[in-house]
């Protein structure tokens, strides 16, 4: 891929580390080997997702003699970015998909059960199953819980069928959806975006998802047929201003049409119409083709132990942690990385590739009687497809800053090519070498 590997990055962004692996790998050469700490500390990760995988592989490289036990129910290992690619025909199920164990240390131990119970006083987790887990070090990387039912009238089973999508849901979900999209931008009609009113992973997604839908009944000749409306969760489309004002400009010039303030309860499928919260009331709204998003969580085991805030995003239960360290902020020897941290921002794999040296570094210096000294800096990435074949390479921090991979290079707000191959083509290769500890 010539044109990235041209590139500089001036800031190792999540996607810019895409030219890096691929300097590093044609050089041969490797980062040098940090000495490794010597310890017997028993290191459980709830979850084996992208935060636990790369922090597995990480501490085993950074540790001698730990045990480290990672717990999760699931052992097919899900790439999501992927799944919008496969909700736009363009990618099948299986691209999103892969056994965990292929992603773990081979001296590490995965229990394939979930975490039911987690006790941070006494110092261990029950999974499902009944096995009482001890350890000296926990880390929470559980992602989070799609909460279906808060949506009355849907279950999963409706996807792919009368015009339901659900992007979100996983792999053969996004491929239904796909099949939904397009039937619907042959025959033409309503299409109703929503997003909901939690705290969310990929938050861009719902926007992409829409832009696509666009961009289809285009490329068919149909876009005369297709109404589409964005109902907007709160005032804005984004939670980054300059980006929200880009959104909107974008979607006056394609014709899509906006309402704020709509948070979706219910829909009916039979009556093709979806209910929202608006702060006027519930109002109606019809719809052809929907991507149903529920409401985000963290998963009931996180939710239902100490671990929580108290007072912040309290029907959420994300965990209490530094923002900068992800140390909880009660209990020392717990951490907690990727969705389920209670951050202000974050929610994307690209935001998980900087967390993840920033726990190992706490970690592990803990262990070695320091202080650690890396800080997470809210960095989080959005490549933010507005057509196929283009996209916006998104990148922020805590303040809302745009920190760019690529200044000077790639703008992040102009929709262009290579931010597009970067979503479609570097980002997968760089998401594995995260997943092996190896960016
Ligand atoms: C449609 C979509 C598009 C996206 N696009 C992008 C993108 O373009 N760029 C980007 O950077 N990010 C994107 N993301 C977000 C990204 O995939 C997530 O932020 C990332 O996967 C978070 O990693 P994680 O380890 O926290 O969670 P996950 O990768 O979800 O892993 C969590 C793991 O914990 C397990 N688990 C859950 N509950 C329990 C329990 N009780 N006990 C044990 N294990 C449990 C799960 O089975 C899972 O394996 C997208 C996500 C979606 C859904």
């Amino acid at each position: 891929m010539p044109i990235i590997d041209d590139l500089t990055p001036t800031r190792r962004g999540f996607l810019g580390l895409a030219a890096g692996a691929g300097a590093l790998a044609a050089a041969g050469s490797q980062a040098p080997a940090q000495e490794k700490v010597s310890t017997s500390a028993r290191i459980v990760i709830i979850g084996a997702g992208a935060a636990g995988a790369a922090l597995a592989n990480r501490l085993d490289e950074r540790l001698d003699g730990a045990e480290i036990t990672l717990i999760d129910g699931r052992v097919e290992h899900w790439y999501q970015p992927g799944f919008t690619l496969i909700a736009a025909g363009l990618q099948p199920a299986s691209y999103s998909v892969s056994r965990t164990p292929k992603w773990l240390p081979r001296r590490a131990t995965l229990i394939e059960d979930w975490a039911a119970e987690i006790d941070p006083e006494a110092k261990r987790v029950t999974t499902v199953g009944g096995e009482v887990v001890e350890y000296d070090f926990l880390i929470v990387a559980s992602g989070l819980k799609l909460d279906w039912e808060a949506i009355e009238g849907f279950s999963l089973d409706m996807v792919g069928k009368d015009g339901i999508g659900a992007v979100y849901a996983g792999p053969d979900y996004a491929e239904a959806t796909w099949r939904a999209m397009d039937r619907f931008t042959d025959t033409g009609g309503q299409a109703l975006f929503t997003r909901p009113a939690t705290e969310m992973k990929c938050a861009g997604a719902p926007l992409k998802y829409t832009f696509l839908t666009d961009d289809y009944a285009r490329r068919k000749g149909n876009r005369g047929k297709v109404e589409i409306t964005y109902a907007a969760h709160s005032k804005s489309l984004f939670g980054v201003p300059i980006v929200n004002e880009k959104v909107r400009m974008l979607y006056e010039d394609r014709g899509v049409n906006v309402v704020h303030d709509h948070v979706l309860k219910a829909i009916d499928p039979g009556a093709k119409l979806c209910t929202f919260a608006t702060p006027e009331g519930d109002v109606e709204l019809p719809y052809d083709f929907t991507n149903v998003i529920p409401p985000m969580r963290a998963p009931d085991a996180v939710r239902n132990s100490p671990l929580p805030w108290a007072d912040r995003w309290t029907d959420q239960g994300w965990v209490e942690v530094d923002m900068h360290t992800l140390r909880h902020a009660r209990y020392p020897e717990v951490f907690a990385v990727g969705d389920v941290a209670g951050v202000p921002k974050g929610k994307t794999a690209a935001s998980v590739k900087w967390q993840v040296p920033v726990v190992e570094d706490h970690l592990v210096a803990q262990i070695a009687g320091r202080e650690g000294t890396e800080s997470y800096d809210g960095y989080t990435s959005c490549p933010l497809i507005t057509r196929v074949g283009r996209a916006m390479l998104i990148e922020f921090d805590y303040d809302n800053n745009l920190v760019p991979s690529f200044p000077g290079v790639i703008a992040p707000l102009e929709e262009l090519w290579v931010s597009w191959l970067m979503k479609e083509v570097a980002l997968k290769a760089t998401y594995n070498a995260m997943l092996r500890g190896q960016a």
